[in-house]
């Protein structure tokens, strides 16, 4: 097996990082940090966000495996004084593999079209004032954003930034994107719906940029400024991203410790 660690850059996960190298090599593991078939991240969901983009070009090829060392993590299965029964586990037997929607967009700009794969969300803000943008579903006016901002989530990112704003937590066999407004302005010249919206994996928006503006956009956390976007076609990728997992841990658990606050008994 070849495997990739990436790790948050602190002292407890750099030195698990070396932790598992010994292990792994002990087990005839090999390190291929280029063509990895498993990437180890060790920190907490936002070192597995630096993981998925580090290997968002072989997306199809790779499986995640997530050790957290701070509070339980919605990528991270795994406890950092559990490492060597993972290796144990990686070893033994081949894992379950767990897809998990992702979502994507086009940018359009004056010169270019981009495209990005997110794993938990794209944010749109407005740089010097208000994000003033058309949003269309299926190539059909929807409504007229005024406002901070907008979030695309996927279904494991709606327990992110898309939670804050009220967003509804999506099961992540749910192939699904969800639109959710970040302080819009409603009155009796503007008007936005207000709540967060669900579109299935067959339907797209687009969001059209209604005036000369710069706009922050953020790849989960990887953030850009742009000066010259004119749209972006939201929609769930056709590609997905795969978690090895070695054993059970239901997304509604994660939910419940997470943010509830209490374990199974
Ligand atoms: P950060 O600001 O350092 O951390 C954001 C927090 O979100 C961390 O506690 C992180 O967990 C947690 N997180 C990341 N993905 C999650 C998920 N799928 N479900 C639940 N919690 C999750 O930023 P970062 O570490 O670079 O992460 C970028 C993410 O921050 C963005 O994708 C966005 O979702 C989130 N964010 C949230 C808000 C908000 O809630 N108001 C605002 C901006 C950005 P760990 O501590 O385990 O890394």
């Amino acid at each position: 097996m070849r495997y990739a660690v990436i790790d948050r850059g602190d002292e407890l996960s750099k030195s698990l990082a070396q932790q598992f190298h010994t292990l792994a090599e002990k087990r005839g593991f090999v390190r291929h940090s280029d063509q990895p078939d498993i990437v180890i991240s060790i920190g907490g969901d936002g070192t597995l966000l630096e993981a998925f983009h580090t290997y968002v070009h072989r997306i199809a090829n790779v499986a995640f495996v997530g050790i957290h060392t701070g509070h339980l993590g919605f990528y991270a299965d795994w406890k950092a004084d559990e490492l060597e029964e993972l290796v144990a586990h990686m070893a033994e037997k081949p894992p379950q593999i767990v897809k998990y929607p992702l979502a994507q967009i086009e940018v359009e700009t004056s010169d270019a079209t981009l495209t990005y794969l997110a794993l938990n969300e794209f944010t749109l803000k407005g740089v010097d004032g208000t994000l003033v943008a058309q949003i269309d579903i299926n190539d059909e006016l929807f409504e007229m954003f005024r406002g901070d901002g907008i979030v695309i989530s996927t279904p494991s990112g709606s327990t992110a930034y898309n939670k804050s704003l009220g967003g509804a937590i999506v099961h992540p066999s749910i192939q699904s994107l969800q639109i959710a407004e970040i302080a819009s302005i409603n009155n009796r010249v503007f008007r936005t719906l207000g709540s967060s919206v669900l579109l299935p994996k067959h339907h797209h928006c687009d969001i059209i940029s209604r005036k000369e503006q710069r706009i922050q956009l953020a790849i989960d956390h990887i953030n850009q400024m742009h000066t010259d976007i004119r749209s972006i076609r939201c929609s769930v990728a056709s590609n997905v991203v795969s978690f090895a997992r070695y054993r059970p841990f239901p997304f509604w658990n994660r939910v419940r410790e997470a943010f509830l606050g209490y374990d199974v008994k």
